[in-house]
């Protein structure tokens, strides 16, 4: 078989790139063999260096471009290539937001095979960047200059990659991260070393609250004692008069996980306030939060609008988190039940509806399919669900005891359009009809795509809004 691929690692061809992955890489043919190249877009044609060879298809690295896509801008960021947080940020922001809608019909024709659904253009942000609320950098330091290093990893791998700056994270990052240099600087302060298990300082960790302002600044630390902590605490504070909270979190594991188990306040109080919507959130170091506030308020509105509550229903929320859906619905419904498997979730969830003094809320701890299916033997019943699982999507026994619930509406949340697709064509297949799709970007730049489904049940094949 081999002899008739036409293609040979570490050789150099020209190509056309003619769509993309989704991973957000270039795809093109070569003699009609398929090569993957990442960072190339529809419409290059570029010089490209093959670096692997399979059966089927091969991988290739941009060399050169020889004539640019007309959808190609320059990338906002210098480091976008080396760092592989963002995928798409060469390709024009409209463009990524056609890319997205694309990725769900495209899911939701092979994998759902599903036909007549509305899949409405992409919701995109007027300045996509700077949006995200939560940073996390590791520290480490340079093996030649021993200089202290904080950007983020290369792909795949624990390779430090500086950046001056990162545009989709909120400015004050740049000063937080210069302060915390300076200061190691300042008190010989040790970068943790992965390899031997010594040093300090192993990741600078961040939230901002976009409406509030309120800033946290979390020091991720290898053991307990931190030198000349009152500098540091000033140095932090001196970045703007909006940081609220300075913690300490210490982790002595040998482990990927960023945050351990213990937080200390080193100065303010241990969260911080946000609000989406008029919900009001009190964020902790560990608390889930959605990373993007203001897209998260166009993505709950969309929710809302989609369960078109009057005020009679009781709604579950599933896989809820720390009730930010929940909370969201709550004014609108008759009452709430939100179901989530991390049991810190919920306290947060709960302590969330106290402090919004919402009381038609109930809140359960536990796998959704284990819960649902329990409550549905006990007679409960809800007039809408609302679903909004991890990427590996619902259980099938949770989406079979929805059905037999007959409850008459399924919102889906999704970040992960084929698990989207594969539900779907579960559920219609059990009395369920999905009729539309609102892609919602939640993350410009990069190839995740997030939407939100309306799904009824088939004699109600309609919109009742
Ligand atoms: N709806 C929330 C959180 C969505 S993220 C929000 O918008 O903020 C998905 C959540 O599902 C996570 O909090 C995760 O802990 C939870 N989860 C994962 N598997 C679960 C399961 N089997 N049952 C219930 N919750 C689960």
């Amino acid at each position: 078989m081999t002899k008739n691929i036409p293609v040979k690692k570490n050789e150099y061809y020209e190509m056309d790139i003619h769509s993309m992955g989704h991973e957000g890489e270039g795809v093109g043919r070569i003699e009609n063999f398929t090569v993957f190249v990442p960072h190339a877009l529809p419409g290059d044609r570029i010089k490209v260096k093959i670096v692997k060879v399979k059966s089927s298809y091969a991988y290739g690295k941009l060399i050169d471009i020889i004539s640019p896509s007309e959808n190609r801008v320059n990338p906002m960021c210098p480091m976008h290539v080396k760092c592989g947080g963002c995928q798409l940020q060469h390709l024009a922001y409209p463009e990524q937001l056609k890319l997205k809608k694309q990725k769900v019909i495209d899911n939701l024709e092979r994998i759902g095979k599903l036909e007549n659904i509305v899949v409405h253009d992409a919701i995109g942000m007027s300045r996509p960047e700077r949006y995200r609320n939560k940073a996390q950098f590791p520290v480490g330091t340079d093996e030649a200059t021993k200089q202290i290093q904080v950007g983020f990893y290369a792909p795949k791998s624990h390779r430090i990659i500086e950046t001056d700056t990162c545009y989709i994270q909120h400015k004050i990052n740049d000063k937080i991260i210069t302060q915390l240099k300076l200061w190691m600087k300042n008190n010989n302060v040790a970068s943790y070393d992965e390899n031997t298990g010594k040093g300090l300082v192993r990741h600078i960790f961040t939230r901002v609250g976009f409406k509030t302002g309120e800033i946290m600044v979390v020091l991720v630390t290898n053991g307990t004692h931190i030198p000349n902590k009152e500098q540091f605490i000033d140095m932090i504070r001196s970045t703007s008069a909006d940081v609220k909270s300075i913690i300490q979190n210490i982790n002595t594991k040998a482990t990927n996980v960023i945050l351990g188990q213990e937080n200390r306040v080193l100065w303010g109080s241990d969260s911080i306030i946000d609000y989406i919507g008029d919900v009001k959130f009190n964020i902790s170091p560990m608390s889930f939060y959605q990373v993007n506030p203001v897209q998260t308020e166009v993505l709950y509105n969309k929710a809302l609008e989609y369960a078109g509550l009057k005020g009679t229903e009781t709604v579950f929320d599933l896989y809820c988190g720390i009730g930010t859906i929940s909370l969201f619905l709550a004014k609108k419904a008759k009452k709430v039940v939100g179901v989530e498997i991390v049991p810190e979730a919920i306290e947060d969830a709960k302590q969330n509806a106290k402090i919004n003094n919402i009381d038609n809320v109930e809140f359960y701890v536990g796998a959704a399919e284990e819960i649902i299916p329990r409550l549905y033997k006990q007679g409960y019943k809800a007039d809408v669900v609302v679903v909004d699982p991890p990427r590996k999507g619902c259980d099938e026994v949770l989406l079979d005891a929805i059905a037999k619930m007959q409850v008459e509406k399924i919102v889906y949340v999704s970040c992960n359009p084929s698990t989207l697709a594969r539900d779907l064509r579960f559920l219609e297949d059990r009395g369920y009809k999905a009729i539309e799709v609102q892609p919602v970007d939640m993350f410009p730049h990069t190839s995740h795509t997030e939407c939100v489904c309306l799904i009824v049940r088939n004699d109600k094949g309609f919109r009742d809004l």
